[in-house]
């Protein structure tokens, strides 16, 4: 299984991502928490990606494809992958297509969930994310996976959550029409309970793998 989690911030992407790549015994590859921990690392590229996050603002591309380029050459894809934040544009959907055409292992399925703007924000503004391995959470002082420390991490504050949105849509929605061209675009709802929304995105995807 080769998957693309494709949604807004808040729509669960990591959350979903972590159950399906669980369940389909794959590397879950989050572009997001590859920069987060380059940052707590204090790395050149950490340092490189800090402001773009902070603000809520895309990585350049030439530094996320080669992140990416670099981690499809790992030892533990050779059965697949789920990734999760990755592409968020065009320009790097067509970078992620070359790259795997290379190797002839193109794309199983690219899930979208799909989720209103107005549950995003209250999701966003409540989530905290742990420091240790990036686990979103809501209402916990200690990460329930690991047990580590929570904070709020500085593109989940009001004002940066608009901005992600807009990037969102100017920049990530376009993908999505790219893939329904490709023929690879699966749609489930990203509301109601977690294990609802694995269960529809699994059942989707055993039609097509
Ligand atoms: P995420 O955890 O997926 O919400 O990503 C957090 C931030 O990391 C984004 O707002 C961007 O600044 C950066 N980022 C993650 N993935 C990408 C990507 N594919 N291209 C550019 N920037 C990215």
């Amino acid at each position: 299984m080769r998957l693309v989690l494709v949604g807004p911030p808040g729509a669960g992407k990591g959350t979903q991502a972590q159950f399906l790549a669980a369940h389909y015994s794959i590397p879950h590859i989050s572009t997001g928490d590859i920069f987060r921990a380059n940052l707590k690392a204090g790395t050149p590229l950490g340092v490189q990606a800090q402001s773009f996050m902070d603000r809520g603002e895309l990585v350049a591309d030439s530094v996320t494809n080669e992140m990416v380029k670099d981690r499809l050459t790992h030892d533990d894809v050779a059965n697949g992958f789920l990734l999760d934040g990755f592409p968020r544009n065009v320009a790097q959907a067509e970078v992620l297509r070359a790259i795997l055409a290379e190797k002839a292992t193109p794309l199983t399925a690219v899930l979208e969930l799909s989720i209103d703007d107005a549950e995003i924000i209250g999701r966003l503004s409540s989530r905290r994310t742990c420091k240790d391995c990036f686990q979103p959470s809501v209402g916990v002082d200690k990460c329930p996976l690991c047990g580590g420390d929570v904070y709020q991490r500085e593109d989940d504050k009001a004002e940066v959550i608009a901005r992600r949105l807009e990037v969102y849509a100017e920049q990530t929605a376009p993908i999505i029409s790219f893939y329904r061209n490709e023929g690879l675009l699966i749609t489930v709802s990203a509301t109601g309970k977690v294990e609802e929304i694995t269960e529809h995105a699994i059942s989707a995807l055993s039609r097509v793998s």
